[in-house]
């Protein structure tokens, strides 16, 4: 697919963000890993809500509510569209990823897991998909196992295939590395748990900006994202689940809109997903998020990874022309993040330094303390590319890095 087949200019102006300027320069924006920016259509969607259709949801019987509802609903159906789910009844919306772990965590693993069982992630997780369930281990007297990786950044697939176990209660991946950029292969991962009837959890956070989803394709049993970083507001996100497993599960909170009747001798819930959203939901940020899918389908999934990776190859190579850079994370299958390292400058310097010549990148340990471990270091420098960015970004980072070392190397 050629790289032309996304105009990035055209794209560049519906972000209004991108016309200011930082630090007295025009802004290169190479964080989107952490969020991304929010293009006038997401903006102008909640602006439209709030201003022309907004009441609470599944509540009024006027024309606002049932507008409102109409619309939040919609996006059910949507979301389910852009991962391919079964059934719209099968999204649930939550927060962000972090929640949708939660929930899967408190409301499937908690009641399956037993003292001496495990659950095993990868050495590349995030956060958000290691803290839950070293939480439920130590709460059941369970063990947390981790597939290793390469010094590429890869995980070892006969490592991991070894350490599936029939105490094994539940496997959580990560889609896409957030720090490493790794594009794990997961089909054959979900594949090699299933084949032993083990439940599996894809983190998703960096997987839908990126590349193409089928979550009934891949095979996996729970997928989450965050809506922030698929340029969508910020406190809404999805956790994708099968509905029989969500039928089971009991609530995760509870209160108002999640049940089907109350009564004080005993209360019965309503069915998913609604009994998976407790309480009057993030309207605008559901909406928003619409809107951000409907942002991303107008460019295509497939044209925005295609010129992603003609940008990621070009600053790759960009930045291996400096010496005394080292890149981490070189797997074969690569998603547009950068982190590295500038010999004897520590990667908040390089933050500041960066800052002054108006790029943002991100410096620290990128919620994944146990991968900088692996990799020896207690932070990296990280630039990630979107669809926004272009070569001259990719310039203006590499001429802010030979100013770092000329003022630290
Ligand atoms: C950002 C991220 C998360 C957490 O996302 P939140 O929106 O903070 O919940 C989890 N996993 C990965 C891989 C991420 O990149």
């Amino acid at each position: 697919m050629s790289v032309a087949s996304l105009d990035v200019e055209s794209v560049r102006r519906d972000f209004p963000i991108l016309s200011h300027c930082m630090r007295g320069q025009p802004l290169v924006y190479l964080d989107s890993a952490s969020s991304a920016q929010k293009p006038r259509a997401v903006l102008d969607a909640m602006d439209e809500l709030y201003t022309q259709g907004y009441a609470n949801v599944h509540r009024g019987l006027y024309e606002l509510a049932e507008w409102a509802t109409s619309h939040y609903e919609g996006v059910r159906d949507k979301v389910a569209r852009f991962i391919g789910a079964a059934d719209p009844r099968e999204i649930v919306f939550v927060r962000n990823v972090t929640e949708g772990i939660n929930l899967v965590a408190h409301s499937f693993v908690r009641e399956r897991l037993g003292s001496g069982d495990e659950i095993l992630i990868s050495a590349m997780e995030h956060h958000a998909n290691i803290v839950p369930w070293q939480i439920l281990c130590e709460q059941a007297g369970a063990q947390l196992r981790v597939a290793p990786i390469d010094d590429r950044g890869e995980i070892l697939v006969e490592e991991f295939e070894k350490l599936l176990s029939p105490r094994t209660r539940l496997v959580a991946l990560a889609h896409v590395s957030n720090v490493l950029g790794t594009v794990n292969p997961i089909r054959e991962l979900i594949a090699l748990a299933r084949e032993r009837e083990i439940p599996i959890l894809i983190d998703g956070a960096q997987g839908v900006p990126h590349l193409p989803v089928d979550v009934q394709e891949l095979g996996c049993d729970f997928y989450g994202f965050t809506g922030h970083k698929l340029f969508g507001p910020t406190g809404v996100g999805v956790i994708w689940g099968r509905l029989p497993l969500l039928d089971a599960m009991p609530p995760y909170q509870s209160g108002g809109d999640m049940i089907e009747s109350v009564r004080f001798e005993k209360t019965t819930f309503a069915p998913p997903p609604h009994k998976f959203e407790a309480g009057t939901p993030n309207i605008a940020g559901v909406i928003g998020l619409g809107a951000a899918i409907d942002y991303v389908n107008g460019l295509g999934i497939r044209n925005i990874a295609a010129w992603e990776h003609g940008l990621l190859e070009y600053a790759t190579e960009a930045l291996e022309s400096i010496g005394k850079l080292r890149i981490y994370g070189k797997a074969k299958n690569k998603a547009a993040v950068l982190s590295f390292a500038l010999d004897g400058v520590h990667p908040h310097d390089i933050g500041t330094v960066l800052d002054q010549e108006g790029v943002a990148i991100r410096a620290g340990h990128h919620c994944a303390q146990p991968l900088m471990e692996r990799f020896g270091v207690s932070a990296m420098a990280r630039a990630s590319l979107s669809i926004y960015n272009t070569r001259d970004d990719v310039d203006r980072l590499v001429r802010a890095l030979h100013k770092t070392l000329e003022l630290f190397g």
